[in-house]
């Protein structure tokens, strides 16, 4: 097939995220990628600084990672999880347990990082069933976040910026705190934690619990907040009797510096979502941690099981991989890699607060944000950035990259400068 015929279809047929069916968008032929590198049908190559959104940690086409999957093929790709139980699974709990924020200590594995808020949400729930407090059902989050595309996960999105506002009244209201202000590198403002508090009192009879995106929002607005914020719910919740889901499926697996965000405030969630990065962006694959207590209490109710069971429930494939991806990881000195991303993202992109046109410019550990004053024109954006042989997926005002932990120097100069140029040529233009 060549690319007029894939395109055609792609048109005529093929749904892309939040695109219409109807008019064309220009998606890029993807051909293969290797490293950082996407390449294009027409031969092009461009930089990834997405890691597709968030995941491909390790760039693409990754030697010990093809090697694990190659390895677990031939034993078996998929079997049923339930009654069954195999090595692969095992092998990647023993490891995952060794390094997510302790008393975390029992796994669900589900499919995507939707199912697992989901997956969270449900135990929260019946969390509270099993203790007779089934009046505790409703959640608690703040403005700007982003918790996946499923109906549950949609209720606690951001009403505006979430992406579903239309589904709004048909979803389960939730109780909606402003978007946390105290900044990653300002101050506390404690203001923010009174008016916290104000509602965990007087509605914690009626909350399962608080969800939130430790540290970062991501996709409802690319915000980092302070490490005190957290810790300090965190001790709310434990005041009020509410749990704490932590949603990592972001920020999981070193992306903020931390191997999990968790680590900036010190704390452990009752129950904690990841995703996206645990396969080292091969599949998708998620899973959903809680602590024995939330576990136990669910067993010991009735009816004394969880109740959720996904038919690709601990794919085998899957758990190879992410198992390879996580010893991948540890194996190396991954905090210097992030710290040097940190560092040139921070020394280069600071340089565009001086357009007219950028409100802010804000970097933390592999993250680096340019916030527009005005929605951006995508094409506009994107063209530039192409024609630079850089790949960024910029929305709203937001252009921004998170790029795979394993970019050079040498790469990341030519990410921040072909970033920098595009900003600035596409602002001259849109004046
Ligand atoms: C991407 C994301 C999700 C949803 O994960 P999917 O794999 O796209 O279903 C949920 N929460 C956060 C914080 C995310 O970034």
């Amino acid at each position: 097939m060549n690319q007029e015929e894939i395109l055609s279809i792609d048109h005529k047929h093929i749904w892309h995220p939040y695109t219409a069916a109807s008019r064309a968008v220009d998606n890029l032929v993807v051909k293969k990628a290797n490293g950082i590198y996407l390449e294009l049908e027409d031969g092009s190559q461009l930089i990834d600084g997405m890691s597709s959104w968030w995941s491909t940690i390790h760039g693409y086409n990754v030697p010990s990672l093809n090697e694990a999957i190659q390895r677990q093929l031939e034993n078996m790709s998929h079997v049923m999880f339930g009654g069954i139980t195999h090595r692969p699974a095992a092998e990647l709990t023993k490891k995952l347990l060794q390094v997510v924020p302790k008393d975390l200590e029992h796994v669900f594995y589900c499919d995507s990082g939707s199912v697992a808020v989901e997956v969270a949400m449900k135990m929260a729930l019946q969390y509270w069933h099993s203790k007779d407090q089934g009046g505790k059902n409703r959640f608690a989050t703040v403005r700007n976040g982003y918790h996946g595309d499923t109906w549950h996960d949609m209720s606690v999105c951001d009403p505006v910026t979430g992406m579903h506002s239309i589904f709004n009244n048909r979803l389960s209201p939730q109780i909606f705190l402003p978007a946390p202000q105290s900044k990653f590198h300002g101050k506390l403002i404690p203001k923010e934690l009174e008016k916290v508090e104000e509602v965990l009192a007087a509605q914690a009879h009626e909350i399962a619990a608080f969800i939130l995106e430790p540290i970062v929002q991501g996709a409802g607005g690319m915000r980092f907040y302070h490490p005190d914020y957290l810790k300090s719910l965190k001790f709310l919740c434990e005041k009020y009797n509410v749990l704490l889901i932590a949603d990592e499926i972001a920020t999981g697996f070193g992306r903020t510096g931390k191997l999990f965000a968790c680590e900036h405030a010190g704390i452990t969630p009752d129950i904690m979502c990841i995703g996206k990065a645990l396969t080292g962006g091969y599949m998708s694959f998620a899973a959903t941690l809680c602590t024995s207590d939330v576990a136990t209490t669910i067993s010991s109710g009735s009816p004394g099981v969880f109740m959720h069971g996904p038919t690709f429930m601990g794919n085998p494939l899957a758990c190879a991989t992410a198992l390879a991806s996580l010893e991948l990881l540890l194996a190396k000195d991954w905090q210097k890699e992030i710290r040097a991303i940190e560092g040139h993202l921070k020394a280069s992109l600071s340089l565009l607060q001086d357009l007219g046109t950028v409100e802010d410019v804000r970097v933390l550990g592999a993250i680096g944000v340019v916030e527009m004053k005005k929605n951006v024109d995508m094409k506009a954006i994107q063209d530039e950035l192409t024609k630079r042989s850089l790949w960024l997926r910029p929305f709203g005002k937001l252009i921004y990259t998170m790029p795979p932990f394993v970019i050079t120097q040498n790469e990341l100069e030519k990410l921040t400068t072909a970033m920098s140029e595009s900003i600035t040529a596409y602002s001259k233009k849109s004046r």
